[in-house]
């Protein structure tokens, strides 16, 4: 069982794909967010108490629940973010697997008894799960960066709040009521601004863990920092892709479509800025255009669409400005640059170029299917420009000779580095930023840890006079 708490205040879904409203979702109040709480903070009490084997079956069960509700809640996805309804489907089999990846951590993952200090001591170090956590979501990937908080939170015995984006509220509640959760473990406050914030004040949420823009990661980590309330941070990424000389020409153009295309180019680690030998980049650029103009943009409910539109008529909006400002910073649009006729949020597949990677740097975040293209002359160059950013999220590197790759492998400053595999999530890995592309690790080992409160216990094997007390020093 899971509870939603409503309010007579509604807000619309507006599917990007047509305009059309969807559904009317009720809005949580701020009063709502302390009364969650109460439910969480009673929840917490027997749910912390399973043992982690308890927990681990509920969690495993809970990813064959979603599998079984995979195509109606993929369907739904597709309808509130125009992400093709293939990738909605990937996305619901992802998050079920991160379920099942956290149950099997938890069977696994305890304290650790710490070298001993003196020979009559025993250290334990006991994780403790954190009490309720308030998870903050953005639209992109409203299930998979869900399941990356809500699993190792659940897993490791705490209780969750979480809060959707407003531009994707209708398939988390949809998964989640498919999931047999004790009651109170898992609520869903639907809201804005105001009820994230909420979220963030209330002295009754231990931690926020929070996926969105740097701007509003940075707010939270403030408001987070006045009660030293434990927070994680994934933020904003502009995130840069090396190609170079030694590799096959086609095959590199495929994985800078797929780097740049997934998701409409809405992913946080999607490549933003290539960085393309100065031998190959005409050819580069001219296959890649020949590629991106074959790419399929449409419904994204039909079978067979590459690309759907935009998230939402806000996003469209921010990429036609986007366009406007690197147009007055000089670049050459060779192909796209402006919305798509018609009643959905689309936007052409765009390729530019003629900017250096300082003008590219000040436009900033693009958040969508618009490729730069800046030619490098050596591998060297390319490195330090993917390095010269405010974010770190990740790095592409397509790249043939080994000791090039273990060298970006190495002196790349982002979370992830990806060489010649663009993308992929290994649940068993840490994902994170460097600087300003967050605070903190999902996924892996450490995104369950991320979930706990180390507490150590030192255990004298009995009560005997020690040299360092007053009654030793005396003598
Ligand atoms: P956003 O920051 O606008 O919103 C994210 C969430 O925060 C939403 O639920 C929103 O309602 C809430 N929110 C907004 N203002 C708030 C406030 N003052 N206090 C508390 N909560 C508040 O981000 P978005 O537009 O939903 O997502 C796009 C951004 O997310 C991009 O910048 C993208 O790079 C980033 N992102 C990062 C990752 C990552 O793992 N690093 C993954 C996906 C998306």
């Amino acid at each position: 069982m899971t509870q939603s708490l409503i309010s007579e205040h509604t807000a619309q879904a507006i599917s990007p794909i047509d305009g059309a409203l969807i559904a009317e979702v009720p809005m949580a109040t701020v009063s709502d967010v302390e009364a969650a709480v109460v439910i969480a903070r009673n929840a917490f009490e027997n749910w912390s108490s399973q043992t982690p084997v308890e927990r681990a079956n509920v969690l495993q069960a809970c990813a064959a629940q979603m599998r079984a509700v995979a195509g109606e809640v993929a369907r739904a996805l597709t309808l509130e973010s125009g992400k093709p309804l293939m990738e909605a489907e990937f996305e619901v089999a992802a998050a079920a697997d991160v379920f099942d990846y956290y149950a099997s951590l938890a069977r696994t993952r305890g304290g650790r008894l710490a070298p001993q200090a003196t020979p009559t001591s025993t250290s334990l170090v006991i994780k403790e799960p954190l009490g309720v956590v308030g998870a903050i979501l953005p639209w992109n990937y409203p299930l998979l960066l869900w399941s990356w908080k809500a699993a190792p939170a659940l897993a490791a015995g705490n209780t969750i709040i979480a809060k959707p984006s407003p531009e994707t509220m209708l398939s988390l509640p949809l998964l989640v009521a498919a999931l047999d959760l004790p009651e109170g473990v898992h609520q869903i406050l639907q809201g804005g601004a105001d009820i994230g914030e909420a979220l963030v004040l209330s002295r009754g949420i231990d931690k926020i863990a929070f996926t969105g823009s740097s701007a509003v990661g940075k707010k939270i980590l403030a408001l987070c920092a006045q009660d030293a309330k434990r927070c994680s941070v994934e933020m904003s990424g502009h995130d840069a892709m090396i190609v170079w000389d030694d590799v096959d020409l086609d095959l590199a153009v495929e994985a800078a479509l797929f780097a740049k295309f997934a998701n409409n180019g809405q992913v946080c680690t999607a490549a933003e800025r290539f960085f393309v030998r100065d031998t190959i980049v005409d050819e580069f650029t001219a296959k890649l255009a020949v590629r991106m103009s074959a790419l399929l943009v449409g419904d994204p409910l039909a079978p067979g669409t590459d690309v759907g539109p935009l998230a939402s008529f806000a996003h469209q909006a921010r990429l036609v400005d986007y366009c406007r400002r690197a147009r007055e910073a000089g670049a050459e649009f060779l192909l796209g640059g402006e919305p798509i006729d018609g009643a959905g949020a689309y936007f052409q597949p765009t390729l530019i170029r003629g900017l250096n990677h300082e003008q590219i740097n000040e436009l900033g975040e693009i958040f969508g299917p618009v490729a730069p293209i800046v030619p490098i002359a050596t591998f060297e160059e390319g490195i330090a420009y993917a390095n010269d950013n405010r974010f770190g999220l990740s790095c592409n590197v397509l790249v043939g000779d080994l000791g090039l790759a273990m060298k970006a492998a190495w002196e790349l400053k982002v979370g992830t580095v990806w060489i010649n595999n663009p993308l992929p999530d290994n649940y068993a890995a840490p994902f994170g930023g460097f600087r300003e592309a967050g605070l903190g690790r999902e996924l892996g080992e450490e995104g369950f840890d991320a979930y706990t409160e180390a507490k150590h216990v030192w255990i004298e094997h009995g009560l005997t006079s020690q040299p360092h007390w007053y009654s030793e020093r005396r003598l």
